[in-house]
């Protein structure tokens, strides 16, 4: 008993960001569409309308309140980043199957990969370091603001190293585009039809292409960056955080489909601190 309660707190205490993007594996046996349980899904004990007092919930996300460089930020007044470009050889332009679904509060994807085979999944480049892409989902409204203001929501690219621990988060703002120059974002149009917040069920073995997300902001030559946190419990820190100046932009019907399939999900912005902003 007091073995399967420990197991059961290591899982639980396991640092990742939002949505774990376990739902690695892909089942062409069940059919494009099945019901997964608690899959990509984990059941949560903490919630958006409180999220200025996570650290309350239990003593393991004491780092919520604690911390000295909590995510997200407002970034304020800021010259754009001159270190610790990265890069995306890594990314190939075509697509790569994985497995649709909502983390509870909105779209997600994460690409199929054999176990332990993290090295194959598409890889960006910093600082001399290689991480690699296990999923992305999207919180709306944005985590982060950029001069104080909000955009419609954000995508979170996370990046783990070769022993799968999180190492970077690229946070892609999302944003209407003009009505005088109407855009249709390709990264969105391929998803197709978006699963609704309540639906547990995923779509397996969709083909996504994700470099279209990267290069449809510019492929991240103007950005901020700095040292952040996970924006969900346990809150742990130790993250590079990315985020471009250019939002991805995607026409009004595209948002309202986004934003059809959501939940509020953005945490409180945190007091920039030990951040060290494009140092
Ligand atoms: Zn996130």
């Amino acid at each position: 008993m007091l073995v399967s309660v420990l197991f059961s707190l290591a899982i639980l205490t396991t640092a990742w960001c939002c949505p774990k993007h376990d739902n690695y594996q892909s089942h062409p046996h069940l059919g494009r569409r099945q019901v997964r349980i608690d899959v990509g899904r984990e059941p949560k004990d903490w919630n958006y309308e409180h999220s200025s007092d996570w650290a309350t919930i239990k003593p393991e996300y004491h780092l919520c309140q604690q911390g000295t460089h909590q995510s997200p930020i407002n970034i304020v007044g800021q010259e754009l980043a001159k270190h610790h470009q990265p890069t995306f050889e890594g990314y190939k332009n075509e697509p790569l199957p994985g497995n649709f679904f909502n983390w509870q509060f909105a779209p997600a994807f994460t690409p199929h990969h054999p176990d332990g085979q993290i090295m194959q999944l598409p890889s960006m480049k910093f600082d001399d370091r290689e991480v690699f892409l296990i999923g992305w989902h999207i919180h709306a409204p944005s985590e982060h603001l950029v001069d104080g203001r909000r955009s419609r929501a954000e995508i979170h690219m996370v990046h783990v190293t070769e022993e799968d621990d999180e190492a970077a988060v690229i946070g892609i703002r999302i944003g209407v585009a003009p009505a005088d120059t109407p855009t249709e974002s390709a990264f969105i149009k391929q998803l197709g039809p978006m699963i609704h917040f309540n639906d547990t069920s995923q779509l397996e073995g969709l083909q996504v292409n994700v470099r279209l997300a990267i290069d449809e902001v510019g492929g991240l030559q103007e950005f901020w960056t700095y040292k952040g946190s996970l924006t969900t419990p346990p809150c742990s820190e130790g993250l590079r955080w990315f985020v471009p100046k250019q939002e991805l932009l995607v026409s009004e019907a595209q948002m309202v489909q986004i934003l059809a399939v959501s939940r509020f999900s953005h945490r409180v912005p945190q007091e920039v601190w030990l951040h060290d902003i494009n140092l």
